[in-house]
């Protein structure tokens, strides 16, 4: 755990008590500060209370005599509507601040590297952390995902902090300075949070100024929006460093072809790389690349890490190999986009999908039925998406996700993938899509295990 000495004897209000929320009421108190919590929901307060959080109703609450106010990044303060409790704050001069921005403060001599984008965050955070790690960094990766930023360890002087920052996360980190950061993409999402795609394109901008003088803004270029940010940043006078999954850079990191160029010679081959599959992580590996090149790793030492990669969990994460035949558990994939990035990587796929639909539902992913040697229907979105299905692919209304697992083992040939890409949420039937690819993970080592059996 980080501590916070520098607010010892101060006032401190910490609105939001989940994950993030109470590791900084904890944090704030080591450190000796006065601490003020709340949060809106009635359970969070439960949970807190329990664990001896004293609670403030900052509602309730003059902002005067309140040093500091740590917001939780989760909970809205600007957009949809204004949060009056954030409003009461900054009239009295005191703009919220998030638990990194307390990090920031509390590791000033530590290096920070940032990730930001719509999608990929996860995946080039733990890569990049790995790639320092395997460089001989001592590293910590957090934030946005796994671990909250003051639940990280104390890393020695020169650590590294790596950091998955949300749009929402970036506007209050007023006092981080970082050593190098990522933008790895803009697609449109949070749109009520920002106000609309500007206000999106803008909080994602705002990585930038955090940027220690002279480091890189690492952009990759593929979408509209953000080819247009590097643009106008390099002409604020930044150093820009561009990347690309899509086309060749003579300048920058780019791997069209799946080969990773630096200023367009070749490095490294990132197709034989299991862990990295598809178009999208080369977009990572170079986002990865780029950094670790900014913090001053050696070419050949990142192309001996990226191949050493273990990957995550849930995406597109290979559980095991049965009878020849692949189990891709990639219940990350909660929407119609995420899927595609994984239906793309296989060519004859037992597809495991269902759950809550998004809006559009599996429409989009028609180009991909082809592949599609069965489809295995499950939960809530199963009469939709046999709706979408029905004479263009083969499909089986299974119901459960055990029921899927048993019906495409016994289908699947050697040569062929079982896909749980599920292109929904998981809330009908699990209690998260953590919990729903651990459900499919021991379905697929059961199965191994029987195989096993004399
Ligand atoms: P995030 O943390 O931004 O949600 P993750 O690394 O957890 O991203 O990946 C989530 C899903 O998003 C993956 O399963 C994959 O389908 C998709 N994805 C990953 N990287 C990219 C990328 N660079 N561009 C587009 N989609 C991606």
């Amino acid at each position: 755990m980080i501590t916070v000495p520098f607010l010892a004897g101060k006032t401190v209000a910490v609105m939001g008590l989940g994950k993030s929320g109470t590791a900084t009421v904890r944090a704030l108190l080591a450190g000796g500060a006065r601490v003020l919590a709340w949060d809106d929901g009635e359970a969070a307060r439960r949970a807190a209370a329990a664990e001896g959080i004293a609670l403030v109703d900052l509602h309730a609450h003059a902002a005067e005599g309140i040093d500091l106010l740590v917001w939780s990044p989760g909970i809205p303060h600007t957009f949809p509507t204004v949060h009056p409790v954030a409003a009461k704050a900054r009239a009295a001069g005191l703009p919220p601040v998030c638990d990194v921005d307390l990090l920031a403060r509390a590791r000033p001599e530590a290096r920070f590297l940032a990730v930001t984008g719509t999608n990929g965050k996860s995946t080039t955070t733990t890569l990049l952390a790995h790639v320092l790690a395997a460089a001989g960094h001592q590293v910590a990766a957090g934030g946005n995902l796994g671990t909250a930023a003051l639940a990280m360890p104390d890393l020695e002087a020169d650590g590294r902090y790596v950091l998955e920052l949300s749009s929402y996360q970036l506007e209050l980190v007023p006092h981080l300075r970082l050593a190098a950061g990522v933008m790895l993409n803009i697609t449109p999402d949070h749109l009520g949070r920002h106000g609309g795609m500007d206000g999106y394109v803008a909080a994602k901008r705002t990585l930038f100024d955090r940027l220690a003088p002279g480091a890189a803004a690492v952009i990759g270029i593929d979408d509209a929006p953000s080819a247009a940010m590097a643009e106008d940043l390099e002409a604020k006078g930044l150093r820009v460093v561009r990347i690309s999954a899509e086309r060749a850079l003579a300048a920058g990191v780019s791997a069209p072809e799946g080969v990773l160029l630096e200023d367009g010679v070749a490095v490294c081959d990132l197709r034989p790389i299991a862990r990295l599959p598809g178009r999208h992580n080369w977009q990572n590996a170079c986002a990865a690349y780029a950094m670790a090149r900014a913090d001053g790793v050696p070419a050949e030492a990142i192309a001996a890490a990226l191949a050493t990669y273990p990957g995550l969990a849930h995406r597109q994460e290979l559980v095991a190999t049965v009878d020849g035949v692949a189990y891709v558990n990639d219940s990350k994939a909660t929407n119609a986009d995420a899927a595609e990035k994984a239906l793309v990587c296989y060519e004859r796929i037992r597809w495991i999908i269902g759950g809550q639909a998004k809006e559009g539902g599996i429409a989009p992913l028609e180009p991909y039925f082809p592949r599609i040697a069965r489809a295995y229907l499950i939960g809530e979105a199963a009469p939709l998406f046999a709706a979408t299905l029905a004479g263009k692919a083969d499909f089986v209304p299974c119901g459960t996700l055990e029921t899927a697992v048993a019906r495409a083992a016994a289908d699947a040939r050697p040569g062929e993938v079982v896909l749980l890409s599920p292109a929904c949420a998981s809330w009908d039937q699990f209690k998260s899509f953590e919990h729903r690819g651990e459900v499919f993970r021991q379905l697929v080592l059961g199965l191994a295990q029987r195989g096993a059996a004399p």
